[in-house]
């Protein structure tokens, strides 16, 4: 051990006789000089008290954070040991699971409010070019001395060592004189999350890293870097940063006020700001108390972390369960996956009632895992700190505290100072002119159009005696009609369309499918002979699929299922053959087509409906028992889960999200499958099992499968060597039926559950549901009876009203557009097919709000005034900024992916001048990258870090 003065003496810097830590200066900096940094602060301010309000259940495992050390040194003292390193990692992993040994030297008063912070670190073992590492950097230098106003460790260019990509690894500098940007000698600092990536870690002297080698007393526990690493997961300093005012806010509720740092080591108690009896919680981390005195996090510091884990930092680290986990932690970790009246009862009715309830309700194998000697301790250790932890008894503060004081703490810390120009395109007023209340007000303002009222009449009009009323029909008798009374018109011109379409997906694949003879479809008689004439020359008419978003061209959201439009297409087709039937115009072999095409077009429905026969459920699907044989199976092979997501490679927002997933993944093209993708399912008393091996890639087991991403799928590719058409025919009935069983078969969580993105994509389930969740939209009318759609139209302005389509079709696009005159005059046609009919919104502002389970990113669009009734055609020119959703919003559109189930969904919102948000569409399968590319927003990370928490999760 070398003292404090023998290491000044020989390396001619010196360690502060104090605690001191450069993390707030370091804030101030960026505030100033950081373009986007404070509004970035701001929002994950806000996202925190949102989370912690909400009570959304944050992350109930342990996250292991992957670290690298930069190791920068003038000479060999500096350039410390391995051992050093290791010891500081060892300090950190007891610290932060509270299984350090010191912290019972905390005060009786404030035992209770230790807190487990359920966060490792490990040495990376992977670099970033994927190349085994120890996890350390060394460099050496002749810089010094280093400064936290400079950053100059954080750069090979400035004498340092660059950092490692911050969202994959927590990246820790360890030199030899830091000093402050007023010259002070420091021990350390940190950035706070949402600050520049390339400085974005923590930089500790190494004569306090570690607990042995160079680590000098009284810092030599390897506190500086447990407090820093604090700062890093966005705990402020306990007293507020205020200087010595008592008026400063760490944001955490569980920590008294204290009026400014304590040194040393004081004795219980030590007060200020009257927080008498017990005073300052100075043996906390993040006092500046020396190693010997912090022992402790608290309860709703590690809240405020976990909500950083689960936000700003969620693509760092990987969850899983907690190694060794106590009964306390065991309890805490029950209420997500307990039946929610359980979990109601739990803290009220104690261990007995748990028990008796319990038994009943959790799935065995959970009640299984029970601890023998865990009932016993479970009254001491569990209830209270479960009722601590804060099912019920979240700390009110927080809530009620939080965004007032950021609003007012905001001046302090610099927004006043920020950079104007950051602020500039902002709509003016932006924030100023959020109204909280507008939200309140609006079920007023639409009581009458309440979603019962509303669902009432639009469903109403939509089933009443549809055979009576031949406005009402169905699609086939609708399509009918069209075909019948309006040769030239609409639904006719869809139809005729349908070939051409179907060859579309076969150039797609890229001529792998052959040229074949499938013969004339139908009988060429029907629709003038164009029918059977399209299909000849080669097309293949049995490849459902659809079209990659690149075909619509940069920038242009596109919202298509593919599925849905091949059901559509079959459902023309079959139109027609049921009106030539009535005709009498089938010869035999196009009854056997008609029906062939049946069977077909019933599998894509139930492959698109397949989810109402499975339970939607947010978040996506657990298998009701987690350590079934299956999985067990897996475990004891040495296997791990791993992600699943279906799409196909060359797509933008696959291979974003790819970067960022650091579990392994297998990306499985549809397109290949069955003809390059082999699907092996055995049951019997010999074997279970199912697997299935991609295009050159190793077999899949299906139990390895812990979460998957169902995105844009491209069509099912068939054997270019089949040619015969019914062959064709048959074989992608037998492939779609397979891989629909195979999608059954995935027993984990799905972005977007199936159940989700079927139910989810109907915008009229979605208005519902947003009316339901007290969201505002538009005055709305979807009807086929041209005389309601006169009312609503004659109800309002000229110009008042726009019409839109459900789904926008390549071949018949249907652009959203302004009910004009010429409209009116043939709303007659509106009896072929419904019509979407919706007040026009007045809007500076569009929004695009992604939401990654419980995160939500939201992009405001400010367009070109020519381009505010529809701001796509003028995304280019369209100014992007990072938005902050009302808290009542927010909570309202969370609640439409619970009731939707998904995971997953890309919203559009209107704001109004007067400040209103109004909801217009939410699309389960919607673009991220447009807005997230021009805001800087991290939604690939989040999509990467959920689907790696998941399938960490399943493999619990
Ligand atoms: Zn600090």
């Amino acid at each position: 051990m070398v003292t404090k003065a023998e290491k000044a003496e020989i390396e001619g810097d010196e360690a502060p006789l104090h605690r001191s830590c450069a993390t707030g200066e370091v804030n101030e900096r960026l505030l100033r000089t950081v373009e986007g940094y404070a509004e970035s602060r701001a929002e994950i301010e806000n996202r925190t008290a949102r989370v912690l309000d909400a009570q959304v259940a944050l992350r109930t495992g342990c996250t292991e954070i992957p670290v690298v050390v930069h190791v920068v040194y003038r000479n060999s003292t500096e350039n410390i040991s391995d051992a050093q390193i290791a010891s500081q990692i060892s300090a950190l992993n007891a610290d932060f699971r509270a299984t350090n040994a010191d912290k019972a030297s905390t005060p009786t008063a404030f035992q209770g409010l230790i807190g487990d912070a359920r966060v490792t670190f490990k040495l990376a073992t992977t670099d970033p070019d994927g190349k085994p590492t120890d996890g350390i950097t060394r460099t050496s230098t002749t810089t010094t001395p280093f400064n936290s106003d400079t950053d100059n460790v954080k750069s090979a260019a400035t004498g340092g060592a660059d950092a490692w990509p911050s969202d994959r690894y927590l990246n820790l500098w360890v030199c030899g004189n830091l000093r402050s940007g007023s010259g002070q000698s420091l021990l350390g600092y940190a950035q706070f999350p949402g600050g520049p990536t390339a400085t974005d870690g923590v930089v500790v002297i190494h004569s306090g890293f570690g607990t042995t080698g160079t680590a000098a007393a009284p810092f030599n526990l390897g506190r500086t870097t447990t407090h820093e690493i604090g700062h890093w997961l966005n705990l402020r300093h306990i007293w507020g940063d205020d200087g010595t005012g008592c008026s400063g806010s760490d944001f955490v509720a569980d920590t008294p006020n204290q009026g400014g740092p304590n040194y040393g080591a004081p004795t219980f108690p030590s007060s200020s700001c009257s927080n008498g009896p017990n005073g300052d919680l100075f043996m906390n981390y993040m006092d500046y108390t020396d190693d010997p005195a912090m022992v402790m996090f608290t309860a709703g510091q590690v809240d405020r972390m976990q909500a950083a884990l689960d936000g700003p930092r969620s693509s760092i680290g990987i969850s899983g369960p907690c190694a060794g986990k106590p009964i306390k932690e065991f309890v805490k970790d029950l209420p997500k996956d307990l039946p929610k009246d359980v979990i109601k009862d739990l803290p009220k009715d104690g261990i007995k009632d748990f028990q008796k309830d319990g038994a009943k309700d959790i799935p065995k194998d959970v009640a299984k895992d029970i601890p023998k000697d865990g009932v016993k301790d479970f009254p001491k250790d569990g209830v209270k700190d479960f009722q601590k932890d804060g099912v019920k008894d979240k700390p009110k503060d927080v809530v009620k505290d939080s965004p007032k004081d950021l609003i007012k703490d905001a001046p302090k810390d610099g927004v006043k100072d920020a950079p104007k120009d950051g602020v500039k395109d902002r709509p003016k007023d932006f924030i100023k002119d959020r109204p909280k209340d507008l939200i309140k007000d609006r079920p007023k303002d639409l009581a009458k159009d309440s979603p019962k009222d509303f669902g009432k009449d639009m469903l109403k009009d939509f089933a009443k005696d549809p055979v009576k009323d031949p406005r009402k029909e169905g699609v086939k008798d609708l399509q009918k009609d069209a075909i019948k009374d309006t040769p030239k018109d609409g639904i006719k011109e869809f139809v005729d369309d349908i070939p051409k379409q179907l060859r579309d997906p076969v150039k797609e694949l890229g001529g792998e499918i052959g040229p074949i003879d499938p013969g004339p479809l139908i009988n060429p008689a029907i629709g003038g002979g164009g029918f059977g004439g399209a299909f000849g020359g080669g097309a293949t008419p049995f490849v459902i699929g659809g079209r990659d978003e690149t075909e619509y061209g940069a920038g242009q959201p596109e919202e298509v299922s593919p599925l849905a439009v091949i059901a559509e297409q079959l459902g023309g087709m079959l139109a027609e053959y049921s009106s030539a039937a009535a005709a009498g115009q089938l010869s035999p072999a196009d009854v056997a087509r008609w029906q062939q095409l049946a069977s077909v077009y019933a599998q894509i429905i139930a492959l698109l409906g397949w989810a109402g026969r499975r339970q939607a459920r947010r978040g996506g699907e657990h298998p009701p028992s987690r350590g079934g044989p299956r999985q067990a199976r897996a475990r004891d092979a040495g296997e791990g889960a791993m992600i699943l997501i279906v799409s196909f490679p060359d797509n933008a927002h696959v291979e974003r999200v790819l970067e960022h997933l650091d579990r392994p993944t297998v990306v499985f093209d549809i397109a290949d499958f069955p003809h390059r993708t082999r699907l092996d399912a055995r049951f019997g008393a010999s074997a279970d099992r199912i697997s299935f091996t991609p295009h050159g890639q190793a077999e899949i087991p299906l139990e390895q499968i812990g979460a998957v991403w169902y995105r844009r799928v491209r069509p099912i590719g068939l054997d270019p060597a089949l040619t015969d058409s019914t062959s064709r025919l048959f074989a992608w009935s037998e492939s779609t039926e397979a891989l629909t069983g195979l999608w059954h078969a995935m027993e984990c969580f799905w972005m977007n559950p199936p159940a989700g993105d079927e139910a989810g994509q109907r915008k009229i389930r979605q208005l519902q549901v947003a009316r339901a969740v007290g969201l505002a939209v538009p005055e709305t009318l979807i009807t086929n009876d041209p005389a309601a759609a006169l009312e609503f139209i004659s109800a309002r302005d000229e110009g008042g009203v726009i019409r839109k389509a459900f789904r926008n079709i390549a071949e018949a696009p249907r652009s959203t557009a302004v009910v004009t005159a010429d409209d009116r005059a043939r709303l007659d046609d509106v009896r072929y097919a419904p019509v979407t009919f919706q007040e026009f919104v007045p809007a500076d502002l569009d929004l695009r709000v992604i939401v990654v389970e419980h995160e939500i990113f939201a992009a405001a669009i400010l367009s070109e005034p020519e381009y505010r009734t529809d701001y796509r055609p003028g995304i280019g020119s369209a100014k992007f900024s990072t938005y902050e959703l009302p808290d009542e919003v927010a909570a309202a559109l969370l609640a439409l992916h619970d009731r939707l189930g998904l995971a997953y969904g890309a919203s559009d919102f209107r704001v109004t001048p007067d400040g209103e948000h109004v909801f217009l569409e939410v699309n389960p399968g919607g673009e991220y990258l447009f807005a997230s590319d021009r805001t800087g927003q991290p939604v690939p990370q989040a999509i990467a870090a959920c689907l790696s928490r998941h399938d960490r999760e399943h493999g619990e």
